[in-house]
């Protein structure tokens, strides 16, 4: 079977904030992109920026979930979450938060107050992560994988860490609800990189800085390869100094009807949600 070609390029339309103390760039979103990427819905690429020493909270105040997992991703910088199924914790330079709503968690995002404290480089991702209909309403989880416990992996040219799924025999420590794979890639020889994807999977690489070429196409920082699913593994031609993201998984093939930070299957549902919310059944902050 021959390699997967490429599908398409995705450019951000560019940047905004998020609350006080993100810029981000969406790298995809569900309202566009749910079919062709799923099981991932959306991703914000958080800086690079640089603080300044602040006493402030910078960050998003209390908001709710329903429906998939927000998984963020410290590269730089440090961020504190708090929900109101009583877990929190702060992450750092490569940590990784895994946080599954459910049936819905309010939490909020904050910078870590050490870092606020003394200010610095700030480097993320958030990426959303879609959950089977089956397990959309399940109970919220809270997984602080600390990057100490990420294993990583020499493949071709690149160091990766392998934060879900599993690469060359190395397993991530991210429980997921269907099969997929998230991992970090640093380029340290530029040439071709080969990664395994399986034949029907959706497989997608982001470029958070250097770029890669693709055939005659030129993939370039904040922006995405979106590969067909026909066909097994993927080969790009990656520059040395390279940071990207591998996502490929299994499509769940369901109807996607999202709202702002609700995701569910239909409309009724998102209705649903809503109320649940305004009714104070997906908890408070404490
Ligand atoms: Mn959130």
């Amino acid at each position: 079977m021959s390699t997967k070609s490429l599908g398409r390029v995705l450019t951000s339309p560019g940047g905004h904030w998020v609350g006080d103390g993100f810029p981000v760039r969406s790298l995809f979103n569900y309202m566009e992109h749910a079919q062709e990427l799923s099981p991932f819905l959306l991703l914000d690429y958080g800086g690079p920026a640089e603080f300044p020493p602040t006493s402030e909270r910078l960050g998003v105040g209390p908001h709710p979930h329903r429906g998939f997992e927000t998984v963020t991703i410290v590269f730089d910088g440090e961020v504190e979450h708090r929900d109101s199924s009583g877990a929190g914790g702060r992450i750092g330079p490569g940590d990784v938060q895994w946080m599954t709503a459910g049936r819905g968690v309010v939490h909020e995002e904050f910078h870590g107050r050490e870092f606020a404290r003394r200010g610095g480089p700030f480097e993320m991702a958030q990426l959303w992560v879609n959950l089977p209909r089956k397990d959309k309403l399940t109970a919220p989880r809270y997984q602080e994988i600390h990057a100490a416990q990420i294993p990583s992996v020499e493949h071709g040219g690149a160091r990766v860490r392998v934060i879900a799924g599993e690469l060359d025999g190395a397993r991530g420590p991210a429980l997921t609800f269907s099969p997929l794979d998230v991992w970090d890639l640093r380029v340290e020889r530029a040439g071709s990189l080969e990664l395994p994807s399986p034949d029907g999977h959706t497989a997608a690489l982001v470029v958070l800085s250097g770029e890669v070429r693709i055939g005659a196409a030129t993939v370039r920082e904040a922006q995405v390869a979106r590969f067909e699913r026909r066909g097994a593994g993927l080969r790009v031609e990656a520059s040395a100094g390279a940071h990207l993201l591998f996502l490929g998984g299994q499509p769940l093939d369901e109807p996607v009807v999202g709202r702002g930070p609700f995701v569910m299957n239909t409309e009724a549902e998102i209705w649903q949600a809503i109320a649940d919310f305004q009714a104070g059944r997906m908890g408070a902050l404490s």
